[in-house]
């Protein structure tokens, strides 16, 4: 991973490739590698979709080693959903593959002179990017289907589907997994749109010839990557929880909790809730001869996903995260478990992200669009979307535009981002998070849920202000550096509560690159990430009124604690003031 490799679409004569030495951005990798580029290279009031704008797909640091759980990918630009930095990060196998070419980074840049797609394709002899319009309008499984087989079964793909090539907010960018599907997705804020607005259907790889990254001290490697593996393992959540039952066991938790968004976030309990939790889905899974343990990567030792069959035990989708089965299920009244796995299909192929297409389904029924609890009815808009109609591309737009269009005063977005599957009323701390994460709502920048509903890290009681401000900004410290080194951020279950588990990764990385990190480089890596974000942002036009919850949240009381946010706005102006 010492080069970047960047083509600029717009170039005369066609795309132009050149490979540049990692400069000032050696030694980055995922988010931290992302962000260092978008901020220093695109200007922030640049219009997503426009010239300046720049995609960039950054494996993290120690993806194509041995290391496990290092597979994750991060793709970054200015969000044409929330107009601000983005990083939205994946499974799948791309990043070890990336990795093993010896990139550091991807950045697509300029802009196209005419609408031909083009497929990119990269191996060990070099780049070879070809004009290919046969695949407008394409399914995400489609285009995987026809590279594999114009390229063979032995590569890896990144995509966009139809939604990325409309350019629509919701659109996300697709990886493929283990068995080549394009299951993974960097979903958040519209970056599928920025690949679209460069002309790039499908980036294939193919790391055949290449070896697995090698690391500095091989044995203090190997015996930090034991350590690191056994301490996952012993973990009640990531070696037993999220194995057995997927993301998806968070159902029952949350909703026991009072704090499962449900009806648009009008409630915090769905009385649906056991049809489509992880116990429920991990059990139909099986009985079809699906999986209820998977990788979506080579080397997770947690194995979180699984493979969702029909009932006919026909593959139909992998099985749906938690936050997709209550954006397209809970929120919108619907808890039939083989609707929602067929919307995450269609997601999946469209190129859509699911909670953000849920949250706005959600928002639409509030609107009066369809009735809560229509299963077919949301299934039909997700098509819609698909099929580009106007109301499809509304839709596609997401759910402050969704809300907009028509007449809803509940929207639960900050930045223009959907909020997902946790109610920040009764879980405090996620909503400091979604209201000052530089990406908007995002669950996964300051994963608070650990500490306040799961106790994981210590406890900080969830309806309650006190404690909140100093637990998210530790959480989006740490999941910044977490982000950057390409290890999946449920590794965080155990780091958080398991100090030897914490110095193993130290270990693996130290060992990997020769450096002598600590836990407070880790710390200082993740501030200068936020900062480099923060400003990013100030500068795109974002202020502290921008750091806010919706004003429903402060003001309507959620059952059955009948409880409202309580952080006050000057608490979370302190968020960053480390
Ligand atoms: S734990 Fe789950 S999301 Fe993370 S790498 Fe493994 S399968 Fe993928």
């Amino acid at each position: 991973m010492d080069k970047v490799l960047r083509i600029d679409m717009g170039a005369d004569g066609g795309p132009k490739v050149t490979e540049t030495p990692l400069g000032d951005y050696a030694g980055l990798g995922g988010r931290a590698m992302t962000s260092a580029i978008v901020s220093k290279e695109v200007p922030p009031l640049c219009h997503p979709l426009g010239a300046d704008n720049k995609l960039v797909i950054a494996p993290g640091m120690l993806s194509g080693s041995a290391a496990a759980m290092s597979g994750r990918i991060s793709v970054g630009g200015k969000s044409p959903l929330t107009g601000g930095i983005k990083e939205a990060n994946s499974g799948g196998q791309p990043s070890q593959v990336l990795a093993r070419l010896g990139y550091a980074a991807i950045v697509l840049e300029g802009q196209p002179k005419d609408d031909t797609l083009y497929k990119i394709f990269i191996n060990k002899d070099g780049v070879k990017i070809t004009p290919d319009n046969s695949l407008k309008g394409l399914g995400n499984y489609a285009v995987v289907e026809k590279m594999k087989g114009a390229y063979g079964d032995k590569i890896a793909c990144i995509s966009i589907g139809p939604a990325g090539e409309m350019k629509l907010a919701a659109s996300t960018v697709a990886f493929t997994d283990m068995e080549l599907r394009p299951t993974r997705h960097a979903g958040r804020g519209g970056l599928g749109a920025v690949m679209g607005s460069k002309g790039v259907k499908v980036i294939v790889l193919d790391d055949t010839g290449k070896p697995m990254r090698a690391p500095k001290d091989l044995e203090k490697f190997k015996a930090a990557n034991k350590q690191w593996v056994d301490g996952l393992k012993s973990n009640p959540v990531t070696g037993q929880g999220l194995p057995a039952y997927g993301t998806n066991v968070l159902t029952n938790i949350l909703n026991e909790a009072g704090a499962y968004p449900t009806y648009n976030f009008k409630e915090g309990r769905f009385a649906g809730a056991t049809k489509i939790s992880g116990e429920t889905q991990a059990e139909l899974e099986t009985s079809r001869g699906g999986l209820a343990t998977h990788g979506c990567h080579r080397g997770c030792v947690i194995r979180c996903s699984g493979t969702y069959h029909d009932k006919d035990g026909h593959f139909l989708t992998k099985q749906p995260e938690y936050e997709t089965v209550w954006a397209h299920g809970g929120n919108c009244g619907i808890d039939d478990l083989d609707s929602i796995a067929r919307m995450d299909l269609l997601d999946d192929d469209i190129g859509l992200d699911t909670i953000e297409m849920g949250a706005t389904i959600g928002v639409a029924m509030e609107g009066g669009l369809l009735k809560f609890g229509d299963a077919q009815g949301a299934i039909n808009l997700i098509k819609e979307a698909g099929k580009g109609t106007p109301l499809g591309r509304i839709l596609g737009s997401g759910a402050a535009v969704t809300g907009k269009v028509f007449g809803v005063e509940r929207i639960p977005v900050v930045k223009g981002q959907a909020m997902p599957a946790y109610d920040p009323r009764a879980v405090q701390g996620i909503g400091v998070t979604y209201a000052t994460s530089t990406q908007g709502a995002d669950h996964t920048a300051g994963y608070a849920v650990a500490t306040n509903i799961m106790k994981v890290g210590g406890f900080v009681d969830p309806l309650k202000p006190a404690g909140q401000i100093e637990l998210s900004r530790n959480l989006q410290i740490t999941t910044a550096a977490i982000d950057s080194m390409g290890t999946c951020l449920f590794v965080a279950f155990a780091i958080m509560d398991q100090p030897e588990t914490f110095q193993a990764l130290l270990d693996l990385t130290n060992a990997f690159f020769g450096f002598n990190l600590k836990a407070e480089d880790v710390t200082e890596l993740g501030k200068k990430i936020l900062k480099m974000e923060r400003d990013f942002n100030a500068a795109a036009g974002f202020t502290k009124a921008h750091d806010r919850l919706p004003e429903f949240f402060k003001n309507q009381a959620l059952p059955p604690h009948n409880v409202t946010f309580g952080v006050t706005d000057e608490e979370l102006d302190q968020v960053f003031n480390w």
